[in-house]
């Protein structure tokens, strides 16, 4: 099940004929989880089932079928402006957090960070921070190890705040940015908090840049690497 975002559910309304009066959106701006179709133009046909609303369309592009499910519609926040979830399975899958450069130096920080933004969706705010905080340390420990992997079990084996404080390792605004997400993300966990003003976005936006910095860097190295091998 995803849940999903309220600007993605258009055109709230009752269902025909159904009492009491139960709100339901007439149309999902959403993909399809299978061959990515947007699913806008399709109108839902809802039906009540006990404590369940549910729509289901056929994607026109694969025949995937897409169900959508509100849980209690009736419940008192079902008004104008305080629209209940909207869930749709199957689900469709995150756009990647992290570049592809990065997803390929490191796989694990790239599923880690995919299955945190599921999390998220799902309205597992509390977690998040711990997940983008464990993507964040597979990133740096793997771009260290693929630049010197002759290093790969002490790198492997330093905490995470050594290596970001390895000088000469990485570049600069790397080791800022990843400092900072690291910071806020274990605040994140602790019972009397430092930076309570700071939440699981920023830590997700801070990871966001790193991983960009990163990128940067193995372009940068990729394009050095042709140009040296150029007569
Ligand atoms: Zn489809």
């Amino acid at each position: 099940m995803w849940a999903l975002k309220p600007e993605q559910c258009r055109q709230w309304g009752p269902i025909p004929n159904v009492t009491p009066p139960i709100r339901v959106p007439c149309h999902i701006d959403a993909p399809c989880p299978e061959c990515n179709r947007s699913l806008i133009g399709e109108q839902l046909k809802w039906q009540r089932m006990g404590p369940l609303a549910f729509a289901r369309i056929g994607c026109k592009g694969c025949t995937t079928n897409v169900t959508f499910v509100i849980v209690d519609p009736t419940q008192p926040q079902s008004m104008p402006g305080k629209d209940p979830l909207v869930f749709q399975s199957p689900a469709s899958q995150p756009a990647p957090l992290l570049p592809p450069r990065c997803a390929q130096v490191s796989p694990t920080a790239h599923l880690i960070a995919q299955q945190t933004l599921v999390a998220e969706s799902l309205g597992l705010s509390e977690l998040l921070g711990m997940g983008y905080r464990k993507a964040l340390e597979f990133l740096i420990k793997d771009y260290l190890i693929d630049r010197q992997p002759d290093a790969a079990d002490q790198i492997a084996s330093r905490p995470l705040a050594q290596c970001l404080e390895s000088a000469g390792s990485m570049g600069h605004q790397i080791r800022e940015m990843g400092k900072r997400t690291a910071w806020v993300a274990n605040d994140l966990t602790h019972y009397v908090r430092k930076r309570p003003g700071l939440d699981h976005t920023v830590v997700k936006t801070l990871l966001s840049i790193t991983a960009k910095w990163i990128d940067f860097e193995l372009e940068t190295q990729e394009l050095n690497d042709t140009i040296e091998h150029r007569p």
